[in-house]
């Protein structure tokens, strides 16, 4: 079995001086250490075997019950697990202190050359869980564990799952905030991920003031995980800006390529290295709405919708760059590197469109084409997923009708769409087919790559909830079957073709397939 190390973010930073787990703030502090509470009985119900290769776990360790102690809260972590200290701005406003308030850290392994951070999330309470109570429910640690893998295997950059476990022991909660708690069954997710430091770890000592704790967590990131800077004064803290600015966009960029929506992107949940993070009420976009949020919290303004992210991810980088001010001091410089994202994000938007598209050549019209094609999108409703990779299908030779024939399933009712709108798809259709002529002599090419841009299957939102009923009574052959899906949502997949599917009408409003609460 492999051996957990104690975190370089433990060695390296500076600890609270209490070992209680008392709610209270924090100051000075990157991290207070934490032991975890061992649950009485708690369960492996699945494990990310790709993860757990990753990690160099062989599949004797995976049945052992030191493994099993290990991603449930039971090991001996050599009093060196610890939940990290951050803040954050949620929806827009600076909330203080949140920090790490049911995820407590448990090491590092070491595995050719990446430390990777062991994270269980849901283990008990923290000095950061505030008004909660340190667990999490079976039905988000479904969500965050499949979906950490699910985006890991479409390429989208993300913190990673090795495993789901059931607590043992009952949470309360009131899933629907009606006043209507019950008990659910709880459960852990072993996150895993390079780093867990978040925008939020750096604003809080910005916000209080901690020049110092500040400066020390720009240089242990810097040396731990931007090794390659190596500048040094305000010219690194720069170069380590910039990068966390053209990182973000790119994780943003795979989100709107996919149709992901995170739902909560507060600063606190930004990762310092670019990675998706904290799935709470995500969602996929079934039918192409850039004006959708999953999360019912977010309902009034929609803030985290579809459409937005961009925006937001350049708002988020903007509070990053004020709190790294405490240390830089340079305006100018670091308004520079935002008017980078600015520059740069339309040329990325056209870049992924094109490869949406097929269209590997350049062409004037090309923007055109593209905006046509979103302006229409939303006006009746079009399964983003199944429209993109249908498309694959329509070449230079196809006629309108051929096109349509392969087309018509990815719109959701498509004998009452108006003659009005239909017209609009014919026009668009066989521009986009003429657009294809020029392409022909690539069209091998330009298969294979709309092939790599446009996912087949992705975890629908009405997926997860069918994983999560089953799951519910203590069936987890489809959690076993949608994880093994999700490694190939490139591929075909035959025998997958059933989730290959719209999302069906019993999953339009229901709660947890259409809309998610905070509450986890
Ligand atoms: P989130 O919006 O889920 O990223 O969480 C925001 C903050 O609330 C973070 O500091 C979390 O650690 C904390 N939090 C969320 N749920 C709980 C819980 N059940 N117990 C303690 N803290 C929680
Ligand atoms: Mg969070």
């Amino acid at each position: 079995m492999i051996d957990l190390k104690a975190s370089t973010f433990e060695e390296k930073l500076s600890a609270d001086a209490s070992k209680s787990s008392e709610p209270r703030q924090v100051l000075k502090s990157h991290y207070s250490l934490i032991d975890t509470q061992p649950f009485e009985s708690p369960q492996v119900i699945h494990v990310s075997n790709v993860m757990a290769s990753v990690l160099g776990f062989s599949n004797a360790d995976l049945n052992s019950v030191k493994f099993k102690d290990l991603v449930t809260g039971k090991a001996d972590y050599l009093d060196k697990s610890f939940a990290m200290n951050y803040g954050g701005h949620q929806f827009g406003n600076w909330a203080g202190q949140l920090g790490d308030g049911r995820a407590i850290n448990i090491g590092q392994i070491e595995n050719g050359d990446v430390q990777w951070q062991l994270q269980l999330k849901g283990a008990g309470p923290t000095p950061y869980s505030r008004r909660g109570d340190g667990y999490a429910v079976l039905r988000s640690s479904i969500r965050e564990h499949l979906c950490s893998e699910a985006m890991h295997h479409l390429g989208v950059p993300t913190t990673r799952s090795l495993s789901l476990s059931l607590s043992g022991n009952e949470v309360y909660r009131d899933m629907f905030y009606d006043g209507n708690p019950a008990y659910e069954k709880g459960a852990i997710v072993c996150r895993v991920a390079p780093s867990f430091i978040r925008f939020g770890n750096f604003q809080i000592f910005a916000a209080n003031n901690e020049k110092d704790e500040l400066q020390q967590l720009v240089d242990y990131t810097i040396e731990h995980h931007f090794a390659h800077i190596k500048s040094s004064g305000t010219e690194k803290y720069l170069e380590f800006f910039q990068e966390v600015t053209t990182t973000t966009l790119t994780m943003i960029m795979h989100w709107q390529r996919v149709g992901f929506v995170h739902g909560v992107m507060n600063t606190d949940n930004m990762s310092i290295l670019g990675l998706t993070i904290d799935y709470g009420p995500y969602g996929w976009l079934d039918d192409y709405n850039p004006g959708w949020t999953p999360n019912t919290t977010d309902n009034q303004h929609k803030r985290y919708r579809y459409g937005a992210q961009p925006e937001i991810g350049l708002w988020n980088l903007w509070q990053l760059a004020n709190a790294l001010f405490l240390l830089i001091n340079d305006s100018t410089a670091l308004g520079d590197i935002l008017d980078s994202y600015k520059r740069e994000y339309p040329i990325r938007h056209q870049e992924m469109m094109k490869s949406k598209l097929g269209l590997q050549k350049k062409d004037f019209n090309d923007a055109i084409l593209i905006k046509d094609l979103l302006d229409l999108l939303p006006i009746y409703e079009t399964d983003m997923t199944i429209f993109y990779r249908q498309l694959i299908a329509v070449n230079q030779d196809s006629t309108f009708n051929e096109a349509w024939e392969v087309l018509k399933i990815s719109f959701y009712d498509v004998e009452q769409m108006p003659a009005s709108v239909k017209n609009q798809w014919v026009k668009w259709i066989e521009n986009y087919i003429e657009r294809l002529e020029k392409e022909s002599a690539f069209e091998k090419a330009r298969t294979l790559q709309m092939q790599q841009s446009n996912p087949k299957y992705v975890l629908r939102n009405y997926i997860s909830q069918l994983v999560i009923e089953k799951a519910e009574e203590v069936n987890y052959d489809l959690l076993n079957e949608v994880y093994e899906m999700l490694k190939k949502p490139y591929e075909d997949q035959p025998e997958m073709k059933h989730w290959y599917a719209k999302r069906p009408d019993w999953a339009r409003n229901k709660p947890g397939s259409s809309q998610l609460s905070c509450s986890s």
